[in-house]
């Protein structure tokens, strides 16, 4: 019998490949969308839409946690951290990943991974020590591959099922370091 696996996906583009490549292993994959760090709300309802379709279109079914979305109760929990994205992005990482070892644990899967491990944008190794460190508790196991190897053909994949692709990480914090350059260049203009 195939082996169960509980993936934790943090959007619709970003799980393409990572699914692909543990359903070639055998693995029977079911996706976990747990996200609270995705703001504002109406971008959080764009990318779990975005993960709607491709689930459609690849055939995987999706435990949704939209209780776990409350941005108030977010944002004070990464207070004192926002400045430091090392830090904000270690506090964002943990809460999801625990949240998935406890959800796996719970149904009764055999593994939990994480389509955090496809982007070549978020912090790979300390991802890959957190879900490690969880599996040391022997629960459930975690599947570490480096799904970014697979970087450009999810790109490709993505745009060919025109699934919605986001310009920013997550949170409000990342939108802004998104645009700062912009904001910056009008405050330049005004000052001369
Ligand atoms: S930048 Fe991304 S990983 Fe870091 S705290 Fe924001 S949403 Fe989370």
């Amino acid at each position: 019998m195939a082996k169960t696996i509980l993936l934790h996906v943090c959007c619709g583009p970003c799980c393409i490949m990572p699914i692909t490549r543990l359903r070639e292993e055998g693995y029977a994959v079911t996706a976990y969308f747990m996200n609270p760090n995705i703001q504002p709300l109406a971008e959080y309802l764009r990318r779990r839409e975005a993960l709607a379709a491709v689930a459609e279109q690849m055939h995987f079914a999706v435990i949704w946690d939209d209780k776990a979305w409350n941005m108030t109760r977010w944002l004070a929990d990464v207070a004192g951290r926002q400045d430091s994205p090392p830090a904000r992005c270690a506090y964002c990482y943990s809460t999801r990943l625990d949240a998935s070892y406890a959800k796996a644990q719970a149904l009764g899967f055999d593994a939990f991974s994480s389509s955090l491990l496809y982007s070549k944008y978020q912090q790979h190794e300390g991802i890959a020590a957190h879900c490690a460190a969880l599996a040391a508790q022997g629960k459930v196991d975690f599947v570490y591959r480096d799904f970014r190897t697979d970087w450009q053909e999810g790109i490709d994949r993505s745009r060919a099922m025109e699934i919605y692709r986001q310009p920013y990480c997550g949170c409000v914090y990342s939108e802004a370091e998104r645009y700062a350059k912009k904001l910056l260049k009008l405050q330049s203009a005004q000052a001369e």
